[in-house]
């Protein structure tokens, strides 16, 4: 597409209804003096800025050291923006238009993955660079079918078919693909019987099931990595559970493979690396499992970094997808002291309210949260908690009892409350490192992203 059509479709028509283009008057946004071979794309699903701030704040208070993302920041390593990610029919997008938004270069509605409101499709951006000559992948905490990395992989009219889009993974040759998802894959779980593993495995990849099998997997051939039912456990849970610790790799482990498997590739690499779980903790208002997870992300920021500065030739793009849920430290005599607590907890929201069942007794109650949390709740709290449980009755846990139920009753111990459950339209954060970085505007919308990176890596 010539650009000038892309500012028309982009700009204008491509806005939601009842929108002001505040990019409509723009023409030229960057000239790029060089070129990159390879490009990292690091996105944290779902990171409102006080998710960003707090992770930096844990880490300081705990470790006595910035994130590595803030870090950045303080040694003048990055450029900085803002970008603007509505989709086209809401100001406040799903992660599917999202990241549509990026991978097709056009905004489409909320669930669809690369296809326009008329039937239009969208090349994905890895399929281009893949045809173009480049090792291609993604690498995900949730499904490896989910909307982040599908928006990048493939068009389709619904995210929800997961099944489906794990089939079209199946028809490519992208090089790395890992994360969650076993259920679309496996023989024994697809309604259609079909053993995608065994379609994968015959086109020559390495299939690997566990943190060990990934590990110990030839970087000489492509791989599929697929670790867990639904999305890979939190990372709170995982620090504390030696069984889940041993089955499923980090994402910074995910993202050193995929690079190595990658790199030696003449022509270079895109990769597309996905903190998806950030965004499920946030719907679940989930303060523990939301900032070990975003500071999991942290750690696959500095392994990108690392490649990078070595490299010389690798422009790193950092961003999330868009806010959800607000949360903030909340003033306070103690606010401080109360956030230090998220230092002692041991187990995600969900993990915690799965051990806890109808009829339990409240100092049954107290003891278990205080193991999971750090914290010892009230008796008065412990019953108030309880008796939703009771109200399920058999079967009650976290499919039954919000999340956000669990964080009430937490929140006078740790200062930290939530907007909402939901995505927001906030704009969000986006750093750019390496060669090209320079021109990042200050402010960039969501759609000129996929042509800024296709420029940056000659296409
Ligand atoms: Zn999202």
């Amino acid at each position: 597409m010539k650009r000038r059509d892309f500012f028309r479709s982009g700009t204008i028509a491509g806005l939601g209804a009842g929108l002001i283009s505040p990019f409509s008057s723009r023409s030229k946004l960057w000239e790029l003096d060089r070129q990159v071979k390879n490009i990292i794309f690091l996105v944290t699903d779902g990171m409102s800025s006080g998710t960003f701030q707090m992770a930096d704040l844990l880490r300081r208070r705990m470790d006595g050291r910035n994130s590595n993302w803030l870090q950045l920041y303080h040694d003048k390593k990055i450029t900085r923006g803002i970008m603007d990610m509505s989709s086209l029919n809401s100001a406040v997008p799903d992660s599917a238009a999202a990241s549509s938004s990026w991978g097709g270069g056009y905004r489409v509605n909320n669930g669809s993955l690369n296809i326009g409101p008329n039937g239009e499709v969208y090349k994905p951006i890895l399929k281009k660079f893949k045809d173009s000559g480049k090792a291609v992948g993604c690498v995900t905490t949730v499904q490896i079918t989910h909307a982040t990395p599908a928006g990048f992989l493939v068009s389709h009219p619904t995210r929800q078919e997961q099944a489906v889009i794990a089939e079209k993974y199946a028809e490519e040759n992208y090089d790395v693909l890992m994360g969650g998802g076993l259920e679309f894959f496996d023989s024994e779980s697809r309604e259609d019987g079909k053993d995608l593993f065994a379609k994968f495995s015959d086109k020559g990849y390495s299939v690997a099931l566990n943190r060990d099998e990934m590990l110990r997997s030839s970087i000489e051939k492509p791989i599929i990595g697929v670790f867990h039912r639904g999305g890979l456990p939190y990372t709170l849970d995982q620090m504390n559970d030696r069984a889940l610790h041993e089955e499923v790799p980090t994402l910074a482990e995910m993202t050193q493979k995929a690079i190595d498997i990658m790199k030696s590739n003449p022509n270079g690499f895109v990769i597309q690396v996905e903190a998806g779980k950030v965004d499920w903790a946030a719907h679940g208002n989930d303060l523990g499992a939301i900032l070990y997870d975003q500071l999991a992300f942290d750690d696959a920021v500095k392994t990108a970094m690392d490649f990078a500065e070595s490299d010389g030739n690798t422009l790193v793009i950092i961003t999330t997808d868009h806010g959800n849920a607000n949360p903030g430290l909340m003033g306070g005599r103690n606010a401080d002291k109360n956030f230090d607590r998220v230092q002692s907890f041991k187990h995600s929201a969900n993990y915690t309210l799965s051990k806890i069942e109808s009829g339990m007794s409240p100092a049954a109650a107290i003891e278990w949260i205080e193991q999971a949390k750090g914290i010892a709740i009230k008796k008065e709290e412990a019953k108030e908690l309880l008796s939703f449980f009771d109200r399920v009755g058999e079967g009650a846990g976290p499919s039954t009892i919000p999340a956000p139920r669990l964080a009430k009753t937490l929140y006078p111990y740790t200062n930290v409350g939530w907007a909402g459950t939901s995505h927001t339209s906030d704009f969000v954060e986006i750093s750019m490192y390496g060669p090209g970085s320079e021109k990042l505007p200050p402010i960039i919308m969501n759609t000129e992203l996929h042509f800024y990176m296709l420029e940056a890596a000659g296409l």
